[in-house]
Parts: C-alpha cells; structure tokens; sequence
C-alpha cells in the first residue's frame, strides 16, 4: 500500500535503521524508543491488524514472534528479559495501521501497561 508508512519502510522508500530481514518480516528500530531498546518487527505485506488477520496468516504470525525473539537476543535482552507487544485498534493505542510487534527492553517493564 503506497500510503502505508511501514509499506514505505518494507520498501526503503522511508529510511529506517534495519536489524532483520527476510522474505516474510522486516525488523527495524522504533523511531521514538519506549526503553533503552526498542524494536519494531512486521510482516512485509500489509496487513492492517491483528483483528484483520485470517487462519492463512498463522504461518507469518508465526515468524514474526520468532522474529521477535530473535531480534531481543540480537540486542542483547535475552537474559534479562523484554516485552514483545501487539497493539490492536484504538484502547489498544494502535497508531501505524500495518500490523507490527512491538520488542522493548533494557529496562525493568511496569505491569499492567497505562
Ligand atoms: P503503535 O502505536 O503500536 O501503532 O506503534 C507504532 C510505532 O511506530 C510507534 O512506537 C512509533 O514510534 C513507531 N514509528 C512511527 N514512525 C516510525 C518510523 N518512521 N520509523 C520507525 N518507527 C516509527
């Protein structure tokens, strides 16, 4: 989707610092860190949201949590631990309309979320 800013990033048309990729997902860094580490990681095609993902997506659903986890371990968060986050529709405090999850860390996480 040309309008979709994280389609943009898949693209490179958007410049962003990227940490992993490969056919299904793209990881790169957030923009404005909620922590001392903070990723982003998404399925390259645009999906809008995990409410608008369908039983055929588990397979990329599947590699991106992977994905997420193996971004943590690339930056160094794995022993100490991290968040991986979907944020889903407007209570959720979804703002980028292609789905994406969260990876935060580096530093203790308060629970429950504000
Ligand atoms: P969400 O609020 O869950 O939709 O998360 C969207 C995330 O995208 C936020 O944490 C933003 O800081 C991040 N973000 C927005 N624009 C960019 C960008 N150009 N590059 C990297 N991260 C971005």
């Amino acid at each position: 989707m040309s309008d979709c800013l994280f389609c943009n990033i898949v693209a490179k048309k958007i410049p962003a610092e990227i940490l992993f990729e490969n056919a299904a997902v793209l990881a790169f860094r957030d923009i404005r860190p909620a922590g001392p580490q903070h990723a982003l990681v998404i399925p390259k095609a645009h999906v809008p949201g995990l409410r608008d993902s369908k039983p055929e997506d588990a397979a990329v659903l599947g590699l991106l949590v992977l994905a997420a986890r193996d971004v943590a371990e690339q930056l160094g968060l794995g022993e100490s631990g991290y968040r991986v986050v979907i944020n889903q529709g407007r209570d959720g405090g979804q703002s980028v309309f292609h789905l994406h999850c969260h990876v935060i860390g580096g530093r203790p996480l308060a629970w429950p979320p504000g």
